[in-house]
């Protein structure tokens, strides 16, 4: 079945970007529709951040059983517990394949709201290190825009999105528009000056910068610290689509939002040489039905929209549309994480948290910034934090009776935990093909994920290990730990660069306004179209990509050249 009605803009996904691109566009004039694969959510309903473990049917220990069955990739990450496991993808609906000895733990939520729902929310400017860390190195292709290019449109997102933090001054972590930073506690300030003390002009511990109000802003309440946002949030405090971008959507009366809406593919007329239309399956009636618009920004991740294109090939673009380079689907990347340490941090006994902080702490990257450092590339950042430790510390101690009891009932020493996260390089040999042996349950064939970590990750690691050790014992911290734990690509849930920007259409699938160098009314504002990975967390950096696409198609749209 064909809609008759063309719209300005289609949007496929309501995640972070979908929700940028919709509020964008909309607010510029464009009649949108959104198309969302899958349920809409209603914060009254769905939000249960202040549901107690005893109103949970497991008490909050979850139904390990079923998620075994239905999310058993889901459930491996820490926020997909028993109130939020239904913001993530159902596993057996959604299947992906790999080789065996390359695992890839892909982590989703289909929903509108996408996982803007589930977010951590660090949000961390891109800085000119980045933007020209392939160019200096001599991997892959160079981006093809600088800082300068995407400092206005950080401005953009953040002064709407309210990001709190604490301004440096850094070149290798430019400032955002702060909102008033949160706290630190008391034994993440021992650690602080510590680090100042011992490691000056290098290393600096701040609080981490964090899509979460700090004070009431357009409409949204502040923060009340009641801890699990990755359960919703009915004030409205933390950034996601449901909350900001999607009701700013709304408001102007040009978003049609289509939930239950599975983009199979996109149709290509080879004469006017644009995509002409989208085809859709009904979620739940399975009928097949198609969109047309004018332009057609793709949103739905990294790894979904590539998987759209592949299985969207024509005579002309055999290996998938938009794909003349033939690096469509290539230099997957996703962050290595998994070294650090922790250890007690005496002292301060005194004293306890109140209330639970929505954030931790962040050690801005500092290898390969004024020095260049022996055995690896590049560099990575760290997050973690301080805690005091609680009563369920008494399930790792000895005891028995009365005396267990008192024990437990007094609150334990403080701890501190630093964990890396490194910057992934390009690699032309990590990537995503269409499997023709299965499909998704709504018949759509699948991906199959080819991606491993290399030398350099693996050195970036052990490197983690070491320089936290080296943070805890200036601060004279006891027992410290350093760990390396080796988890597979994906598990940082920040997969990205499988539709490249560059400036060459022979070896980039997009242009420098995430346009594709094939199909001219085609954006892909996600992940996708990342040229490296940073070693900082990257969502906002694909929102503001994606408001300054939305800027560029318009202007685009109006002189008519799209
Ligand atoms: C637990 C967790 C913690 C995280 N922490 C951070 C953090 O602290 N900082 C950070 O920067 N990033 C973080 N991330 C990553 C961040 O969530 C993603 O980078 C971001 O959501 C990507 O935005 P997106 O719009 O590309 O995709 P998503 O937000 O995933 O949205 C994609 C949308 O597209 C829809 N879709 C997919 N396929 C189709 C289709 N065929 N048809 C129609 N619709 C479709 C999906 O249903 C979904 O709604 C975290 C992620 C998780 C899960
Ligand atoms: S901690 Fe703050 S942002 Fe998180 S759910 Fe509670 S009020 Fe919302």
């Amino acid at each position: 079945m064909k809609d008759d009605t063309t719209y300005d803009a289609i949007v496929i996904g309501s995640g972070i970007t979908g929700g940028w691109a919709a509020k964008e566009l909309t607010e510029k004039g464009l009649t949108t529709l959104v198309l969302e694969a899958g349920r809409s959510i209603s914060p009254e309903e769905d939000y249960v951040e202040h549901v107690p473990p005893w109103e949970m049917k497991f008490r909050g220990m979850r139904d390990r059983q079923k998620q075994l069955v239905d999310q058993p990739i889901q459930s491996t990450n820490y926020a997909c517990d028993e109130w939020s496991s239904k913001f993530f993808i159902n596993d057996k609906e959604n299947p992906y394949t790999t080789d065996p000895d390359k695992p890839f733990r892909w982590i989703r939520g289909r929903q509108v709201g996408g996982r803007s729902i589930t977010w951590g929310r660090q949000s961390y400017r891109w800085s000119d290190l980045d933007f020209e860390a392939n160019l200096r190195d001599g991997i892959a292709i160079d981006w093809p825009i600088r800082y300068a290019d995407i400092a206005p449109w950080y401005d953009h997102v953040e002064e709407f999105a309210g990001i709190s933090g604490e301004a440096l001054g850094l070149p290798q972590l430019p400032d955002s528009k702060f909102l008033p930073p949160m706290e630190l506690n008391c034994a993440e300030t021992v650690v602080r000056d510590a680090v100042a003390r011992h490691f000056p002009g290098e290393r600096i511990l701040t609080i981490g910068r964090v899509a979460v109000l700090t004070q009431d802003h357009r409409g949204r309440a502040a923060c009340h610290y009641c801890g699990p946002c990755e359960r919703g949030c009915i004030t409205r405090s933390y950034f996601n689509s449901v909350n900001a971008t999607l009701p700013a959507a709304e408001k102007t009366g040009r978003m049609t939002l289509r939930p239950y809406s599975v983009v199979h593919s996109l149709s290509f007329d080879a004469r006017t040489r644009r995509a002409s239309g989208v085809r859709v399956i009904d979620a739940k009636t399975r009928a097949t039905q198609e969109f047309r618009a004018k332009v057609i920004f793709l949103c739905a991740s990294a790894l979904e929209s590539v998987r759209i294109l592949l299985n969207s090939s024509t005579t002309e673009f055999p290996s998938g549309l938009a794909n003349s380079s033939g690096e469509l689907g290539h230099n997957l990347m996703d962050h290595v994480k998994g070294g650090g340490a922790r250890a007690i941090i005496p002292g301060n006994e005194d004293r306890m948290v109140v209330g639970r902080r929505p954030n931790g702490i962040y050690v801005p990257r500092f290898r390969n910034v004024k020095t260049k450092q022996a055995g690896f590339l590049r560099g990575y950042g760290f997050q973690g934090g301080g805690s005091r430790q609680g009563w369920e510390r008494g399930v790792a101690q000895t005891g028995f009776g009365p005396e267990f009891k008192k024990a437990v009932s007094q609150p334990g020493p403080w701890r501190f935990t630093f964990s890396g996260f490194g910057e992934c390089l390009p690699n032309h040999r990590n990537y995503i093909e269409i499997d023709k042996e299965k499909v998704d349950a709504w018949g759509i064939p699948v991906l199959k994920i080819h991606c491993v970590f290399g030398e350099n990750e693996r050195a970036l690691q052990k490197d983690m290990s070491i320089a936290a050790a080296e943070m805890l014992a200036a601060a004279g911290a006891q027992g410290i730990q350093p760990f390396i734990e080796v988890d597979p690509p994906g598990f940082s849930i920040h997969e990205m660069g499988t539709a490249r920007m560059g400036r060459d259409p022979k070896t980039s699938v997009l242009n420098a306004y995430n346009q594709a160098h094939d199909v001219k009314n085609l954006f892909i504002t996600d992940g996708g179209a990342m040229v490296s990975s940073s070693c900082v967390n990257p969502s906002l950096t694909y929102m503001a990509l994606t408001a300054r696409a939305c800027d560029y198609a318009v202007q685009q749209l109006k002189k008519g050249e799209v």
